[in-house]
């Protein structure tokens, strides 16, 4: 791994150099990924991938928000620019679970406490209305519903009729959908009622008939009680086995930063192992920060990761505010990424290189081989 990293660290100050950003910006080095193209994941691509030149970075994006909470957001264009500059090719576009309203100048739900931050349709209009606009080049977007309120789903199928109606066959994903997420506890949101999960069976049943993933926020509990929540997910895996859920973040929060390791992944394994359609998400970097960082802690999470390489999803959890800059995106695409460069060449294909993705979304795609 040490000569690697030597290499990138040349092929970054390499780069440093030649980045042409606009000037407002500061010079940010992309990142080795200008190597990576569509054309390389198409079947019948015979060119291997070189870890040591083309980076060790996540090519899939699993967990992007397109849409902030409030507030001005980034153009799509310039989203897409960030993705080609950084080597992903692939991403889902999340709008947000909890927007503020539009009476509210409020942009981020926990500054200020009390104002509702709930799911609505708008974001997921706007995104689509954005990709049929201004046309990205060079990715693979897929769009995401992330509309539905999970503790009140009656009017889920209308509003996807709605969907289908003005956007028919655009959306392939569902979520980020907030089945329990503590952050908002202050925003007007409460974990969904356990009795609530049964109600969702219309339009679960509306996904598998499509072949539709669902991502689903569902903390597991708190670091003084760390499966408090634990029995609602249990639900949603008991009652819809053959839907395809995407458990985010494993159940892992900056609220329950101090999970023990070995309980965490025994809780994950049990899940997996009784729920052959569950993937996870290993995005947001409060997860890198504080499970897969300390050496003991990355060890243990690495062997889970090779373990179940076939079941996971990488990302950043970026949410697209105009306040923050390609610098920032380039920084979530590192931090969450970290753990990927030390994984099998088996693993890396399958979760950094998108095979999951491609199998999971059943996209015309394929990850290249690692080269020897
Ligand atoms: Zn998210």
């Amino acid at each position: 791994m040490l000569r690697r990293s030597i290499i990138t660290a040349v092929f970054l100050a390499a780069l440093a150099g030649c980045a042409s950003l606009p000037p407002t910006e500061n010079p940010v080095a992309k990142l080795p990924a200008s190597a990576r193209t569509l054309d390389m994941f198409k079947p019948g691509n015979e060119q291997c991938y070189d870890r040591d030149v083309m980076g060790e970075t996540f090519v899939v994006d699993a967990h992007n928000h397109f849409r902030p909470f409030g507030g001005a957001a980034k153009s799509m264009t310039e989203i897409n620019q960030y993705l080609l500059d950084t080597g992903v090719l692939f991403v889902n576009v999340f709008g947000i679970g909890q927007s503020l309203p539009v009476s509210s100048t409020c942009e981020y739900y926990l500054d200020c406490l009390g104002t509702p931050a709930l799911p609505s349709m708008k974001n997921d209009f706007v995104n689509a209305m954005n990709y049929l606009d201004f046309d990205p080049q060079g990715t693979e977007m897929t769009l995401s519903m992330t509309f539905p309120d999970l503790a009140h789903p009656e009017n889920v199928v209308e509003q996807i009729r709605i969907m289908d109606r003005e956007y028919p066959n655009m959306f392939k994903w569902m979520g980020e959908v907030n089945l329990v997420k503590q952050a908002l506890f202050g925003n007007h949101h409460a974990a969904t009622p356990i009795e609530a999960i049964a109600k969702w069976a219309p339009f679960m049943a509306l996904l598998r008939t499509r072949n539709i993933p669902i991502s689903i926020h569902a903390d597991l509990g708190a670091d003084d009680e760390p499966n408090k929540y634990a029995p609602l997910m249990d639900e949603v895996l008991h009652l819809y086995p053959n839907n395809k859920i995407v458990w985010v973040h494993m159940g892992l929060s900056k609220e329950l930063s101090h999970a023990n390791p070995d309980k965490h992944i025994t809780k994950m394994q049990a899940a997996l192992n009784g729920s052959p359609n569950l993937m996870l998400d290993i995005t947001w970097r409060v997860i890198n920060d504080n499970y897969f960082t300390a050496p003991d802690m990355r060890a243990k999470y690495l062997a889970f990761l090779e373990r179940n390489s076939t079941r996971i999803l990488p990302g950043t959890d970026f949410v697209a505010s105009h306040k923050k800059s390609y610098a920032v995106y380039r920084e979530e695409v590192l931090a969450n990424s970290d753990i990927l460069k030390d994984l099998s060449n088996t693993a890396f294909r399958n979760i950094a290189l998108g095979q999951n993705y491609f199998g999971i979304t059943g996209m015309k795609y394929t990850a290249p081989q690692i080269c020897e």
